[in-house]
């Protein structure tokens, strides 16, 4: 299926031949091959007499989708529909999948063969699914470690991003399968994601939140590009003039798709106008009710309409769809091969980042007793939340694999540790009744309905509901009392959509700010025995009913008794802490702090067994303050697909040596991280958005304004420019072995004429294996300009290779650097600028440790 070596001599075929040699290249490679082929005259001649055939309302209905995943077939011209499946990290809409490593894992591997590999897996999957399309990668810069989504995306660096992507869809689309890269643009949080208007200045967007779009479109060639839900500078990405028109289609010559995220169109003309091509999961706006009056009008141009058609006609031509069916018997739909793709992705991306006193690998001779704690243990976690979360056949968690790699002579002994949710709403013990006032007001104004309640756990884990057209509120006041000193959690939660307060003695304490999703918050209070707390919640319902819920808990009572055993029975403890679908997904953001209870788990088990590794689950970091200087061992997984758990065995005990990255800073505190300023909305500044849809009465939607004012500094851009050091940097992650760098060889010099037309600049080093076993070792080289007229952040990533290496064993590595890798976006001339100077390239092994560096001088 793979027909990659086709492909090539089919292009140098293809450049030295004419239009017949085309046509009957095109129908004989379609029978054996499903890469794309390049437009010619022969598919745009082809293109052109389909859509000669067709009537206005005919291309009017294919610009639109169908059946959610669908594009509309027109078996009058031989079109047949195209079918999706969302992505990016399994082809999972159909049914049970292999779940490949998220878009993070993928990112902390470094190893672009690896983003590679999992696009054929993902082709194969498509195919063996009879899958057309697949959405994604997701290629947004993780800005906010908070952000829901960061899982599916792969960096806080475009550049990193941009190398992951480009393998990805080269390999997917060589495989017949169009890549969809989204969210296009400058979609970086969850929260509010409809209605969230993101103020980037145009430097910051062109040097940090398109450069792995363009990279994707450019070099990989992407087909299919999907706007975001949010704005960008006022205008709703599907219909952005600036970023569709004028960057995407005119400057990068995007020739593929550019189709809505679902359900993020807002205006028919607006979207038809300014570069939408598609809108997903159906034509609400860009149908004939929206657009027929709007072309009698000249308000659109047929040829407007036209030029969308082509674009889903050339693709589906490029990639012979109308001539092969698109389900391939010799692909397998449980594929064995994939899951070996799956766990060495897993492999390569868990990133050790504590291991004081060498405490692992762990001699599993000297293992007879292991307690394996923690929410995240069992069930497996291999991916996020939402639209890209894949069932998957049999996803192996850190527990099972554990158990499965030291086989029956080992006691293994397992506790979740936490009660759930609900358990902890049951369990609060409340000083007599709470009350409960229900306004008939979306405000708590009015004249109230009372009554009393015997607690607050009215909560259950569905989360979405439809809206509750009745305005009302409801205030719950109650009382707790301490019954013995120390630390007690506060836990609330409740559904999709809702917004809650939680005072304590007036104070507030938790605030959900609704839109979309939820995800349970809690604090930790410090009471004394007797202390009487009032309790008040303001609770705002978005859906009929009531889906909320508090809970106080003594930590001393939080974890479960068994857990006291089995930390002191162990030889060895390893606790699973982190996020999962519930806490971290799609359309809301998540907390910075771990979720409730796990600080106090980790810190309790701690108490008992020194000898305890942690491993942590999450898109980018979270706050890991409370035990992190305690705990000897530290592993992140990220979301590391379905073989994440015989993966992190084989690390546990040093059957493969660990050899991630972080992707993303892991910031010490949300308030220290580089975005926490800018990321809430700008107060007061919320504008009044007129939606107009066809057949709709008027809808008024309030747009939130987020200033990107943390420009360029992001992730270790801040914290290097700044010289603070975050809890671990971006490009940082152990191994068991060590290695050194020596010998960087650099010109001194080079010519800024030269590299502008096409020159390149190399760099070169040693990377040397000075341990005793075997291992890899990322370089990663950043460049420097101390002598630019503009403010340029300290260093930034520009090249970067992974390097297997034997004990003593070296390898000379040589980075190639181009004229982007020196430049910055110039405000004046709007343009790419390198300012003659010094330059310092410097290399190492993470963004805060690059031994190596050279002075490049540019004229
Ligand atoms: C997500 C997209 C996804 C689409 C289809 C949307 O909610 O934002 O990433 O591809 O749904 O499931």
């Amino acid at each position: 299926m793979k027909n990659l070596s086709n492909f090539s001599l089919f292009r140098k075929l293809l450049s030295a031949s004419g239009a017949l040699i085309v046509v009957a290249l095109v129908s004989s490679l379609q029978l054996f091959a499903q890469a794309p082929v390049p437009d010619s005259p022969a598919i745009e001649a082809k293109a052109k007499e389909m859509l000669s055939k067709l009537t206005l309302e005919q291309k009017i209905q294919l610009i639109g989708g169908t059946r959610g995943m669908f594009t509309y077939a027109e078996p009058s011209i031989g079109l047949p529909e195209l079918k999706m499946s969302d992505g990016p990290v399994g082809v999972r809409t159909w049914g049970p999948t292999t779940a490949y490593p998220g878009g993070e894992a993928l990112a902390a591997t470094w190893d672009v063969a690896m983003a590679r590999r999992i696009g054929e897996g993902l082709a194969q999957d498509a195919h063996a699914r009879g899958v057309h399309i697949l959405l994604g990668p997701g290629v947004n810069i993780c800005r906010t470690p908070v952000s829901g989504r960061n899982f599916e995306y792969f960096s806080e660096d475009p550049y990193l991003a941009a190398r992951m992507a480009v393998n990805y869809i080269q390999a997917l689309q060589s495989g017949g399968v169009v890549a969809t890269v989204k969210h296009f643009d400058a979609n970086n949080q969850e929260y509010n994601r409809h209605n969230a208007n993101s103020i980037v200045d145009e430097r910051t967007l062109r040097e940090i939140y398109l450069p792995a779009f363009e990279a994707a479109v450019k070099e990989g060639h992407a087909d299919a590009v999907m706007n975001s839900y949010n704005l960008i500078n006022g205008s709703h990405a599907t219909q952005n003039e600036f970023l569709n028109l004028k960057v995407l289609k005119g400057e990068w010559g995007f020739q593929g798709i550019l189709m809505s995220d679902w359900e993020s169109t807002y205006d028919s003309v607006g979207a038809a106008n300014n570069g939408l091509d598609l809108e997903m999961p159906d034509a609400r706006f860009m149908n004939a009710t929206g657009l027929l009056p709007a072309i009698k009008s000249g308000q659109v141009k047929e040829s407007t309409i036209d030029d969308k058609v082509m674009r889903i006609l050339r693709v589906a031509l490029r990639y012979g769809f109308l001539d092969h069916d698109q389900f391939n018997p010799a692909d397998s739909t449980y594929s064995v091969a994939d899951r070996a793709i799956a766990l060495d992705g897993a492999r390569e991306s868990i990133t050790l980042l504590k291991n004081e006193g060498n405490i692992l690998p762990l001699d599993e001779k000297k293992v007879k007793t292991i307690a394996i704690i923690g929410p995240d243990a069992f069930p497996a976690v291999p991916g996020g939340g939402g639209s890209s979360q894949a069932d998957t056949f049999e996803p192996v968690s850190i527990l099972t694999g554990i158990a499965n790699y030291l086989g029956p002579d080992v006691h293994v002994l397992y506790s979740r540790g936490l009660p759930s949710i609900n358990e902890i709403f049951d369990r609060t013990q409340w000083q007599g009744t709470i009350s409960q006032e229900i306004f008939p007001s979306k405000d708590f104004s009015g004249k109230a309905e009372t009554s009393e309640l015997w607690g607050l756990s009215m909560w259950h884990e569905e989360m979405w509901a439809p809206e509750d057209k009745h305005a009302r509120t409801i205030r719950y006041t109650g009382k707790y009392k301490a019954t013995k000193t120390g630390k007690y959690l506060l836990l609330a939660a409740a559904s999709g959509e809702d917004n809650y307060k939680v005072f304590i003695e007036g104070k507030e304490m938790l605030n959900q700010f609704g839109k979309e999703g939820q995800v349970p918050q809690n604090t930790t209070l410090e009471l004394k025995e007797g202390q009487e707390l009032k309790v008040v919640a303001e609770y705002q319902p978005y859906s009929a009913g009531v889906r909320f819920g508090i809970g106080i808990l003594p930590e001393s009572e939080l974890i479960y008794p068994d857990v006291k055993q089995m930390a002191k029975d162990a030889d060895v403890v390893v606790v699973s802490v982190g996020f999962n679908p519930p806490t971290e997904g799609e359309g809301y953001d998540r907390t910075f702090q771990l979720p409730y209870g796990q600080d106090a788990l980790v810190e309790s088990i701690l108490a008992l067994n020194p000898h305890t590794v942690v491993s942590y689950t999450g898109g980018v970091g979270a706050d890991l303050r409370r035990w992190i200087d305690k705990v000897p061992a530290l592993l992140a997984t990220y979301y590391p697909g379905q073989e994440g758990g015989t993966a992190f065995a084989e690390i546990l005990f040093g059957k493969h040596n660990p050899e991630g990255k972080l992707p993303a800073t892991f910031d010490r505190s949300w308030d220290e991280s580089a975005s926490s300023k800018f990321y809430y909305p700008a107060k007061g500044e919320d504008k009044i958005l007129e939606v107009n849809e066809p057949g709709k009465p008027l809808r008024k939607d309030t747009i939130a304004q987020i200033h990107y004012d943390d420009k360029l500094m992001v992730g270790y851009r801040y914290w290097t420019t700044t010289g603070k050091h975050p809890l671990y940097p971006f490009g940082y992650g152990l191994s068991y072995t060590s290695f050194g760098f020596s010998n960087v060889d650099a010109p001194k010099s080079g010519s800024i004429s030269n590299l502008q037309a096409g020159g390149t600049i190399e760099v070169s080093f040693d990377v040397k294996n000075t341990g005793a076993v075997a291992g890899a070792e990322v370089a990663e080289l950043y460049v420097s300009d101390p002598s630019a007229k503009a403010m340029r952040p300290e260093r930034e990533l520009k090249g970067f290779e992974k390097v297997r290496l034997s004990p003593g064993e070296t390898k000379h590595v040589t980075l190639t650097l181009d004229a982007r890798a020196f430049s910055y976006w110039s405000e004046t001339a709007h343009n790419w600028t390198i300012d003659p100077g010094k330059f310092v390239v410097r290399v190492g092994d993470s963004s805060e440790s690059t031994p190596l560096s050279a002075e490049i001088v540019l004229k």
